[in-house]
C-alpha cells in the first residue's frame, strides 16, 4: 500500500480522520464526538484538551481500521471549526477557559458597544467581517475580563491565543509552535484582509496585545512536524484551513466566479473572487479562500439559515413524513407547487436582506393544496434563498456564476438541485466524494508534500456523481423568482 494523507477534519459536532489515497479516494475514516457546554442560555463551550484527545484517538483509530501505521502517513492535514477561540499559559500550554464556540454569544454585547462607538463601518472596511460575536476578537476580549489578571498577564506575555488549527499544531508539535494558517486568521476580525498581517488599529480597538498572537503562515505549507514522542516519528504538517475555505478546495472552485454551496442544516455559500478582496454592498463577508507560494486568493461568504433546517421541520414538526429523504418523493408527486409559497424565516432571514426581526410564512394556500406543495414549496426556498446570495455575490463581484458546486446532506436531493440549476440558470455540479472539506485539506497537504502534483491532477482525480442542467422556460423561471420575492416583502413587511 501506497502512503496516505491524514485528513483531521476537527467540526463542533465531532474530530474526524480520514485517510485519503494518492488518487484522492477514502481509505478509512474514524469519527468522536465530542461534548459541548451550555453554562448560559447562547453560550457554547468545549474543552480545547478534549477536542485534542479525540483528535489522537481518531488519528489511531484509522490507521488501525485501514490497517496501516505511522510510517505510512505522508502528512497531516488540518481543517477545522472556524472562529472558536482558545487562550492558553505560554509557560504550560494550559488553556485559561474552555474553548468559547463559535455559535457562542457571551461576548455580544461587547460588539453591540462597539457598534454604539461607530466602529462597525472601518472593521468591515478592513477585515470583511460584520462586527458579531461570531468571530475570535470579541471572544478573547472576553476571557481576559474573565480569568484573574487576565489583561496584565496578556501584556506579561504569558498568554497566547489560538484558533482550533492553531491549538492542534500546538499539541502536535508539543508546544514547539504557535501559527495558524490565512484562512483561519481572516476569521478572528483581527486581520487585515488586504495586507495579510495583523491590523494594529484592530488590536488597539480590543485592546488585545499582539504578542498573544499565532505566526500567520500559508495554507498549504510544511509548517512544521508531530512530535515522535506522540506519533513515533515526526510527521509533516501541511496545511491548516477553515472548514468552508476546505470545502471550496476540495470542490476545486479554483478560478475567480467558481462557488461551492453547502446544503446542511443551513446553506454556506462561498465565491473564490481571485486575487483581490471585495467590499459587499449586500452584507456579505469577505474573506482569505486560502494562501499558498505567499499568495492571497480571496472569497465573499455568504448563509441561509434556514436550509436543511426546513426540511427537519416538515419532518418533525408537521409530521409529513418519517426521513428527509423522503421529501423528494413528495416534491416530485406532484407536476407544481400550485402557487404555494414557503419563506422559512423561522429565525430571520439572512444575506442579503438581513432581517432577524421577520418570521415564516406559507402564502397562497388553496382548498387543493397538500403536504406534497408545502414540501415542494419548501425545498424550492432552499434553492430561492441560495439564488438570493449567489445573486449578491454576482453583483457584489461584478461577475456571472461559471459553475455551482454543491456538496452536503440536502444536496442529495434529486429534485432540489434540478430546482437549483433551473432557478439560477446555471450548471450544479455535485461530486462522487461528499467529503469535501477533508479533501481540500488533503489537497492542500498533497500539493505542500508533493503527493500531488499539482491543480491540474487534481481536477483529473476530482469526479462527478452528476451534474444537473438548467431546463426552465425563462418566463416561467422569472415568474417564479418574482413570486418568491413578493412572498418575501410579505413577510418583512408585515407587522403582528
Ligand atoms: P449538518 O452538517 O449541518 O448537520 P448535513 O450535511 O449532515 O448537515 O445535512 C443534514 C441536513 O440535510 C438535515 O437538515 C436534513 O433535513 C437535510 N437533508 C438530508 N437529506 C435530505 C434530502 N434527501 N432532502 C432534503 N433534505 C435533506
Amino acid at each position: 500500500m501506497s502512503k496516505v494523507i491524514c485528513a483531521i477534519d476537527q467540526g463542533t459536532s465531532s474530530s474526524r480522520a480520514i485517510l485519503f489515497d494518492s488518487q484522492a479516494n477514502v481509505v478509512a475514516v474514524a469519527q468522536k464526538e465530542l461534548s459541548s457546554y451550555y453554562p448560559q442560555p447562547g453560550w457554547v463551550e468545549q474543552n480545547p484538551e478534549e477536542i485534542w484527545a479525540s483528535v489522537v484517538g481518531v488519528v489511531y483509530e484509522a490507521l488501525a481500521k485501514a490497517s496501516l501505521s505511522m510510517e505510512d502517513i505522508d502528512s497531516f492535514a488540518i481543517t477545522n471549526q472556524r472562529e472558536t477561540t482558545i487562550v492558553f499559559e505560554k509557560a504550560t500550554g494550559r488553556p485559561v477557559h474552555f474553548a468559547l464556540v463559535w455559535q457562542s454569544r457571551q461576548s455580544a454585547p461587547l460588539c453591540e458597544a462597539k457598534k454604539e462607538e461607530g466602529h462597525e463601518a472601518w472593521v468591515y472596511q478592513r477585515t470583511g467581517l460584520v462586527m458579531d460575536a461570531y468571530f475570535s476578537a470579541s471572544k478573547i476580549r472576553w476571557i481576559l475580563d474573565h480569568i484573574p489578571n487576565g489583561q496584565k498577564r496578556a501584556e506579561n506575555n504569558e498568554l497566547a491565543f489560538s484558533t482550533v488549527d492553531s491549538w492542534l499544531i500546538y499539541k502536535l508539535t508539543q508546544g514547539k509552535l504557535h501559527v495558524t494558517d490565512a484562512t483561519n486568521a481572516s476569521r478572528t476580525q483581527l486581520l487585515n484582509l488586504k495586507t495579510g498581517e495583523w491590523d494594529e488599529d484592530c488590536l488597539k480597538l480590543w485592546n488585545i496585545p499582539a504578542c498573544m498572537l499565532p505566526e500567520i503562515k500559508n495554507t498549504s505549507e510544511v509548517v512544521g512536524y508531530s512530535a515522535s514522542a506522540l506519533f513515533s516519528r515526526p510527521i509533516p504538517i501541511a496545511s491548516m484551513v477553515g472548514d468552508q475555505q476546505a470545502a471550496l478546495f476540495g470542490q476545486l472552485c479554483v478560478s475567480r466566479g467558481m462557488v461551492k454551496n453547502t446544503y446542511g442544516t443551513g446553506c454556506f455559500l462561498l465565491m473564490n473572487t481571485g486575487d483581490q478582496p471585495i467590499q459587499s454592498k449586500h452584507g456579505l463577508l469577505s474573506t482569505v479562500a486560502w494562501k499558498m507560494n505567499g499568495k492571497t486568493t480571496y472569497a465573499l461568504e455568504g448563509s441561509v439559515f434556514m436550509a436543511g433546517a426546513a426540511i427537519q421541520w416538515l419532518r418533525d414538526g408537521l409530521k409529513l413524513f418519517d426521513q428527509a429523504s423522503e421529501s423528494e418523493s413528495l416534491a416530485l408527486s406532484v407536476s407544481d407547487s400550485e402557487g404555494v409559497v414557503v419563506v422559512p424565516a423561522f429565525i430571520g432571514l439572512g444575506a442579503p436582506y438581513w432581517r432577524h426581526d421577520v418570521q415564516g410564512a406559507i402564502l397562497c394556500l388553496s382548498r387543493g393544496s397538500t403536504k406534497a406543495h408545502v414540501t415542494r414549496a419548501t425545498l424550492e426556498s432552499l434553492a430561492y434563498q441560495t439564488y438570493d446570495v449567489v445573486n449578491a455575490m454576482s453583483e457584489d463581484a461584478q461577475m456571472k456564476i461559471k459553475a455551482l458546486k454543491v456538496d452536503g446532506g440536502a444536496s442529495r436531493n434529486q429534485f432540489l438541485m434540478q430546482f437549483q440549476a433551473d432557478i439560477l440558470n446555471t450548471a450544479v455540479a455535485r461530486p462522487a466524494l461528499n467529503e469535501t472539506t477533508a479533501l481540500g485539506a488533503a489537497f492542500f497537504a498533497g500539493l505542500a508534500t508533493g503527493f500531488y502534483e499539482s491543480v491540474d491532477q487534481l481536477l483529473s482525480l476530482w469526479s462527478m456523481d452528476k451534474m444537473f442542467e438548467p431546463s426552465m422556460d425563462e418566463a416561467l423561471r422569472l415568474a417564479k423568482l418574482d413570486r418568491w420575492h413578493k412572498a418575501v416583502d410579505v413577510v418583512c413587511t408585515f407587522k403582528s
